[in-house]
């Protein structure tokens, strides 16, 4: 089997890694990591740095919060860049800017080295589950090579088409998550301020047309006031922003995502960054 380099073993990457580790594949890690004691008890072998990780695999994955966190990592001293060797296959699993994903491809070409973007949808339990949605974009060679490896981490697994196209697809993704949550959190302040049960609303609405996996998973958040990540509002914001830049660059307008982000960015000032992004909620109640 591939031997695996992880990098990033936060509330996505642990288990992600974790499940490679269970499907057989040899794991390394960085030991600066959190998380590292626990990935080495479960066998993985730690590294100093990305680059003499990097030499050691035959596969390396990233699972960092942002473009410039990818960038570091990558193209940093004692960055992934300068240990990766000829034949290898870099896969950034993070969500960030699809021309960030492209420019990583390209210089991952540079050095003889094949690269796919392939962010994920599922959350933390979709991560430990290894029920993950993956959406790919990159080579149709690369895919092929990565499928087994996604297999350990996900289900619903696409090639969606050249790179950059998985990032694209995660931003949409990410608008049409971010929504939805407004959509919730609106329909249960509003409910909540007319005295309506929102437990048996939630349960009569998962049976009709606005049935959803946000009304079913964050509505029990928001149900039980279970604010705690799962993923970050920050993180989320970022996200919206990427999707605004990619609306940009298309002269697509983007209102609800604008306004939701909008909504995002005010939670992040009164501090509420590292809620779960359920915790939109919140900002209604408050207003
Ligand atoms: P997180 O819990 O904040 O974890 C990010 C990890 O990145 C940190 O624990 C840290 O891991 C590592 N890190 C940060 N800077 C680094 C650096 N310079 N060098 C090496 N490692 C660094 O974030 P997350 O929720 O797992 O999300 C990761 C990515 O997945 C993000 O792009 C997010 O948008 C995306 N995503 C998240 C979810 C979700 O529900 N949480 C769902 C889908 C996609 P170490 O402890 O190893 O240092």
């Amino acid at each position: 089997m591939e031997k695996i380099g992880f990098i990033g073993l936060g509330i996505m990457g642990k288990p992600m890694a974790l499940n490679l580790i269970k499907a057989g594949y040899p794991v390394s890690i960085l030991s600066r990591s959190k998380a590292a004691d626990a990935l080495v008890s479960a066998g993985a072998e730690a590294f100093p740095t990305s680059k003499a990780l990097a030499q050691a695999c035959d596969i390396v994955i990233t699972m960092l919060p942002d473009s410039p966190d990818v960038k570091q990592v990558v193209a940093g001293a004692e960055g992934v860049l300068a240990g990766i060797r000829p034949g290898a296959l870099f896969i950034d699993m993070s969500t960030i800017a699809p021309a960030t994903a492209k420019s990583i491809y390209d210089q991952m070409q540079g050095k003889g080295v094949d690269a796919l973007d392939a962010p994920v949808s599922g959350g933390q339990v979709g991560a430990e589950a290894a029920s993950l949605s993956i959406m790919v974009g990159g080579s149709e060679a690369a895919f092929e090579r990565a499928l087994p490896v996604f297999r350990a981490m996900g289900k619903n697994i696409v090639r969606i088409g050249e790179p950059g196209a998985g990032q694209t697809t995660k931003a949409c993704n990410q608008m049409i998550v971010g929504m939805t949550i407004q959509a919730v959190a609106e329909a249960f302040a509003l409910a909540q301020k007319a005295g309506v049960d929102l437990e048996k609303m939630r349960e009569v609405l998962l049976g009709g047309f606005a049935q959803s996996r946000i009304l079913d998973l964050h509505g029990k958040r928001m149900i039980e006031r279970n604010f705690t990540p799962g993923f970050k509002i920050k993180l989320h914001r970022k996200d919206m922003g990427i999707a605004l830049q990619t609306g940009q660059a298309f002269s697509v307008p983007l209102k609800g995502t604008a306004l939701v982000a909008d909504q995002m960015q005010v939670a992040i000032e009164q501090g509420n960054g590292d809620l779960d992004h359920s915790s939109l909620l919140l900002l209604l109640e408050n207003e």
